[in-house]
């Protein structure tokens, strides 16, 4: 490993004032090891860190910066809004155009703006509650959707990489201290890709189950995309007994498509959830579905949701400007980008003889460091994790930043240009034989 003495200085400092030094778990490495690097500055598909080495980024910040860094059209439009003025509390006109956007490129009739991803479930599961009058959720093993108390049970992601378990079955386990088991009681927890366990779930509780939520493909267990008709068999599933299915687009909306993974498997869901590309960098998310159910949220209708910095004009013209530029030609680049780069990594990865399964879900991907299959939570954590370790480092060595943690998708951006890609298609080589060599 390479010695980062800027970045251990400020990991330092940070370990002695915020909890494990960092301020959302998964960037402190703790399942890789070593120094987490400490970014003063990001360009293009390039990452600069606080000892002066130069990255690919292959996580354009968990996902949202599908146009790669500092993209000129976006900084222009933050600048032009801060020099307006930060932030009101009145309604502002970005708020309207940001909302037109995405309903005219999704299902959703009605949306509302929020802050994080953790908002925009929170809420929909609230309002489902509300709308439906019942309490019980269904979610799914593997499944992430914020750190939302009843959905912190069998989490997947950050949840996943600290090594906790999480069990599946009718009593949902908390992931988390804290956690009550009354809130984790309401939540139903089932294995992803198993409609016949979901059957059985309503045939148990039917009258009692609210929602269900599931992400539109999974990304945060890795990918696991879902099997075909799996999505509009919970539908189905829920519409038959009176409940909601929430469709979590969180990460795959506006990445996979122009209008997220709806673009690529339509289904019938009630409510849908976004984030992450539609704030273009910035913290904006949403929720939405049909008038009927949204217009049950105040201040038209008794569920209380609401937010102080809620439609804030900065997030709202990154986010604007980044779906304007995100463009069919931009999606087809990105489609591109990522059939090239998983490609070099499977063909190193089989050079080098390191068993591995390469995941897909439109243009999301991750490699799972096993050869079984895998379809669920349960199958994704058969993974050789001292394996992705070496990998993981010497790939970071070697000028690429990939995500800390065998269970988090790979993120490309448009930005990726002949100089990155070299840089990753010399890497994989080395990365993959310091993954032989480690397992
Ligand atoms: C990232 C993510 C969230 C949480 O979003 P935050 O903005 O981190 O709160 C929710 N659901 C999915 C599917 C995600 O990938």
């Amino acid at each position: 490993m390479i010695d980062v003495p800027a970045s251990q200085a400020l990991f330092d400092r940070a370990s002695a004032i915020v909890p494990g030094g960092v301020n959302s778990p998964v960037r402190a490495f703790r399942a890789v090891g070593g120094t987490p690097r400490f970014m003063v500055e990001g360009r293009g598909p390039w990452l600069t860190d606080a000892d002066g080495n130069r990255y690919v980024d292959l996580v354009c910040s968990w996902g949202p910066l599908i146009h790669g860094h500092a993209q000129p059209d976006v900084i222009a439009a933050v600048q032009a809004a801060a020099a307006r003025g930060t932030s009101f509390g009145t309604p502002t006109p970005g708020e309207v155009e940001l909302a037109e956007e995405l309903v005219g490129r999704t299902a959703v009739e009605q949306i509302r703006l929020v802050n994080s991803g953790t908002e925009a479930t929170m809420s929909a599961i609230r309002l489902a509650r509300g709308f439906t009058g019942r309490t019980k959720i269904v979610k799914f093993a593997g499944c992430y959707h914020g750190h939302v108390d009843a959905l912190l049970a069998a989490a997947g992601s950050g949840v996943a990489t600290l090594a906790h378990t999480g069990k599946t079955g009718d009593a949902a386990v908390p992931d988390s201290p804290g956690v009550t088991g009354a809130s984790a009681a309401e939540t139903i927890v089932l294995p992803y890709n198993d409609l016949p366990a979901v059957e059985a779930a309503f045939a148990a509780h039917g009258d009692e189950i609210a929602a269900i939520i599931t992400e539109a493909a999974a990304g945060n267990m890795g990918v696991v995309a879902p099997l075909p008709g799996f999505n509009q068999g919970l539908a189905d599933v829920a519409h038959r007994y009176g409940a909601l299915l929430i469709v979590d687009e969180v990460m795959t909306g506006f990445r996979v498509s122009r209008s997220g993974w709806q673009g690529l498997d339509p289904v019938d869901a009630d409510l849908w959830t976004f984030g992450k590309v539609m704030g273009g960098g910035l913290p904006a998310a949403a929720f939405g579905g049909r008038t009927e159910i949204m217009g049950r949220l105040a201040p038209a209708g008794p569920v209380y949701q609401a937010g102080t910095l809620s439609g804030n004009p900065l997030a709202c013209a990154a986010g604007l400007t980044s779906l304007r530029l995100a463009t069919d030609e931009a999606y087809a680049k990105l489609d591109a980008t990522a059939a090239r780069i998983s490609t070099l990594a499977t063909e190193a990865l089989s050079q080098a003889g390191v068993p591995h399964t390469l995941a897909t879900a439109g243009s999301m991907f991750s490699v799972f460091f096993t050869d079984t299959p895998v379809v669920n939570y349960d199958q994704a954590k058969t993974q050789d994790v001292a394996a992705f370790r070496a990998f993981f480092h010497a790939m970071l060595d070697n000028g690429v930043y990939l995500p800390p943690s065998a269970f988090e998708a790979w993120f490309v951006s448009t930005a990726i240009d002949d100089e990155a890609f070299e840089v990753i298609g010399k890497a994989l080589p080395v990365a993959a034989a310091a993954a032989e060599s480690a397992r």
